[in-house]
């Protein structure tokens, strides 16, 4: 067996692990990398026509947005993925084509490729063997977001775990992964890959930070000023809206973006492993203003006090850069950025050096500025638990900034009996 690394080699983005057994080839996610100016795909898959099957473990682009690429290169095989993957891909890719037209970024790919992509794909459950050709497989919660797997597979009498992205820690929306129930259901575990989005640093503990989020937005709003928290469509905006379901702010909260759209999505969907499914029932329903008129923004925009949880979560477009085209300039009012905030996006710039780019104008911001680390991803402490839990023969480290595999690697080569890779692009591993 081969394991090959076209991508999320020592970087976060274009997620694609091939796997070659008795002269098949599988893919483990097939992702794209956002860059300044455009994309990455993943690198060197020759003969796409060729591969026998895919396997997706969450929504995110980093993890499906290369999906119409590979159909563009005549894609035959099915693409297996959960119900409530597909259902959110199909929004994701579908705004990632208008983005991208809009940007004139090129995707090398057109909207017939997306129509591919739902034809191949095939919806499996979780917790079920499935047997394709030489690969036998199985979904397990990851705990990331709504539809998220871990993907343990089993060929040539091997089993390979693929963490995808993975959380182990029980958020407002999500069960949490188990590594431990894993390894007693399904162990012993030959090959373990897993992600390292912060596999160099320790997050704080989720309730604390909740609670401070909470009383921060009450000081604003207490002061005369309007809250803007921008947020990512999957995931992050319907843990917010959780978070916020509980508390009496006596001010309109407004719900604007694809976080409309998604959390209708992840409502409808059976969504195993989703909790507080009431709570955010009540909230999209009852207790949200949701926002899509431009008029409607124009006019509630200057409001004071209020709360407005909109994308993007970057601020790199979306609605957010229109409210904070209107609030930027009154100290009285807040920004609360709710996740990592990728260098070189507005986000980044707003919590580094205090200024965005609104319609091309670099402006400082004058309103208070903070930044709450909520995450969907397990950190240091849990990737090294969650190691330890499924006691792999080889463990491979990928999914991680520079940093941060070389941290885990280094960790895992001094404390561990395990062989450890922490593989370029382009490597193969014979196992
Ligand atoms: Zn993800």
């Amino acid at each position: 067996m081969k394991l090959i690394f076209h991508g999320a080699a020592r970087e976060v983005g274009r997620s694609c692990i091939e796997i070659q057994t008795h002269g098949d080839r599988y893919l483990l996610d097939c992702g794209v990398k956002f860059c300044t100016h455009g994309y990455k795909y993943p690198d060197k898959v020759f003969d796409v026509p060729k591969i026998d099957g895919v396997l997706i473990s969450h929504a995110h682009l980093d993890h499906t947005g290369a999906l119409p690429f590979m159909e563009h290169y005549n894609l035959v095989c099915p693409i297996f993925l959960t119900h409530e993957t597909l259902a959110i891909t199909k929004i994701l890719l579908k705004d990632s084509y208008k983005i991208a037209h809009v940007k004139h970024l090129h995707p090398a790919w057109g909207k017939r490729d997306l129509k591919e992509v739902q034809k191949d794909a095939h919806r499996v459950s979780y917790n079920r063997w499935y047997k394709h050709r030489h690969l036998k497989f199985m979904f397990l919660n990851a705990g990331h977001i709504p539809g998220s797997a871990m993907i343990l597979c089993e060929a040539e009498g091997k089993r390979i775990l693929y963490t995808g992205d993975f959380n182990t820690r029980t958020t407002r929306l999500m069960e949490p992964a188990n590594g431990e129930q894993i390894k007693n259901e399904h162990g012993p575990i030959d090959i373990f890959i897993t992600e390292s989005t912060y596999g160099h640093r320790k997050l704080p503990p989720r309730k604390g930070l909740e609670q401070t989020f909470v009383q921060e937005i009450k000081k604003v709003l207490q002061r005369g000023g309007s809250v803007l928290v921008p947020v990512f469509a999957l995931g992050r905006s319907q843990e917010i809206l959780i978070m916020l379901a509980d508390e009496d702010f006596g001010c309109p909260i407004y719900f604007d973006g694809m976080c409309k759209e998604i959390t209708r999505k992840i409502l409808a969907n059976r969504s195993d492993y989703v909790i507080n499914k009431d709570k955010l029932h009540k909230m999209l329903f009852e207790r949200v203003e949701l926002i899509s008129s431009q008029e409607r923004r124009m006019q509630i925009a200057q409001q004071q006090p209020a709360i407005f949880v909109t994308t993007s979560g970057m601020m790199q477009g979306g609605p957010a850069v229109g409210y904070i085209k209107h609030m930027w300039h009154d100290p009285k009012n807040a920004v609360f950025l709710t996740g990592y905030q990728v260098e070189g996006t507005n986000g980044r710039h707003l919590i580094d050096e205090g200024y965005v780019h609104i319609d091309g104008w670099k402006t400082p911001v004058k309103c208070e500025v903070k930044k709450f680390d909520f995450s969907g991803h397990a950190d240091i402490e849990d990737i090294k638990k969650t190691i330890w839990q499924i006691e792999p023969e080889t463990l491979i480290i990928q999914h991680g900034d520079e940093e941060s595999v070389t941290n885990m690697l280094a960790w895992a080569k001094k404390e561990t009996p395990f062989k450890v890779y922490g593989p370029e692009l382009g490597d193969e591993i014979e196992l």
